[in-house]
Formats: structure tokens, sequence, C-alpha cells
């Protein structure tokens, strides 16, 4: 609503409107934009903990196609290459899977110095009984003693002051992993880049 109201606002006064309230009526757009992603994302990471998950086959290569499409104008605009061994077919959900992906591949084309271009790496491998699942970037890495924390709530670690985000999407990721029998963990060389390794069982 104060997103509509703001955006009224501005027609209504149309040309008329002198830059400087102009630019208030815009921060007023943006802060009413970003609160409304914080609390979907926070009713999101709440739900995900009591809400019955649909399970059915799900094969991450349309996973992962989906994601691709989803993020084609970041990836074009980063020149980003996203390079990924054949995926296994997973009993799991699939609109859960998408975020999963999406939050991965999402953070590492942001977490990468606007100098250079993203690199992500998608390894998997299987490990007894579950599919080992590497996502791999070149960006700015983590250094090792946030390695645990940026997969809680609000913590946005030592990058988040510069790039913009909720801190939540680590921690929706983490919280689908588990739901869906799974985990996540990170391993980082500071300066060098993030490989985030996924399980997930092979039947549950
Ligand atoms: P957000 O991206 O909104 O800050 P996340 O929960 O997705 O929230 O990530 C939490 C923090 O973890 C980030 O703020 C950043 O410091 C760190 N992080 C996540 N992914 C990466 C990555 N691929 N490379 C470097 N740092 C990362």
């Amino acid at each position: 609503m104060i997103a509509s109201y703001a955006t009224l606002l501005e027609r209504t006064l149309g040309s008329g409107l002198d830059p400087r309230a102009a630019s208030f009526l815009e921060q007023i757009s943006g802060s009413a934009q970003r609160a409304y992603a914080l609390l979907d994302s926070m009713l999101q990471y709440a739900a995900l903990s009591y809400r019955e998950i649909a399970l059915s086959e799900v094969d991450l290569n349309d996973v992962l196609q989906q994601v691709t499409a989803n993020l084609q104008l970041r990836i074009g605009e980063r020149g980003a290459h996203i390079e990924a061994d054949p995926l296994p077919v997973v009993h799991a959900n699939a609109e859960l899977m998408v975020q999963v992906f999406q939050n991965l591949l999402s953070n590492a084309i942001k977490f990468t110095p606007p100098d250079r271009k993203p690199h992500i790496r998608i390894r998997c491998s299987e490990q007894g009984e579950v599919f080992r699942i590497e996502v791999a970037d070149n960006g700015i890495g983590i250094p090792q003693d946030q390695l645990e924390r940026i997969f809680e709530a609000f913590e946005r670690g030592h990058a988040g002051r510069d790039y913009e985000g909720t801190g939540l999407g680590l921690a929706i990721t983490r919280r689908i992993l588990e739901r869906l029998g799974g985990t996540i963990g990170v391993q980082s060389e500071a300066g060098k880049g993030s490989t985030f390794v996924l399980t997930l069982p092979k039947h549950s």
C-alpha cells in the first residue's frame, strides 16, 4: 500500500514534482519494496518449520534450467558462466529445490566482485546413501569464523554492508534441506571463492 500510494502521488503530481520531492518518493517506494521482500522471506522461513511438504521425483537438471531462466537477466548482465555435471533425480519438492539453487546461484553472482566474471561450477557425486552436490564460485569468499554463522537468520557476514539482501536466503536454504532430510555447509578460501556443499538422501 505504501509503495502504491507513493507511485500514485508521483503520477498525480506528474512533471510538476520538484526533483527533491521526486527523490523522496523514490526512497519511500524502495523502502516499502524492501520491507515487503523482508516480510515475505520471514513468513516463508517461519512456514518452513510447520508446513506440510509435498514430495515427488524431481529432476535437478530441470531445476537448474528453471533457475538459469529465472536469473537470465543477472547472468547476462554479469557475463556469468555456469558449468554443471549431470544431476540426479531426487525425492524432493521441485519448487523448494528451485529456491535452494536460486539462492545459491544468485549469491554466487552477487558476491563476485564487479570486475570479475562469475564462474560457477556445480559438481555431483554419490556418497553412500546420499548425493553430494557442490556449488563453487570464484567470488569474494567467506572468512573462516563466519562459515557457520551465515546460515543463521539475519546474519549477513562480512560482506553484508556492501551488498543488498535480507540475510535470510541461506537460513531458508538450510531449513529446506533439513526438511528434505539433507544438509548444507560451506568451505571457503577468502578472496578466492566459496564452495557450498549439499547432501540429499538418495531415497526417503
Ligand atoms: P543475503 O545474501 O541476503 O545477505 P544470505 O543468507 O543469502 O543473505 O547470505 C548471508 C551472508 O553469507 C551474506 O551476506 C554473505 O556475507 C555470505 N555469503 C552468502 N553466499 C556467499 C557467496 N557465494 N560468497 C561469499 N559470501 C557469501
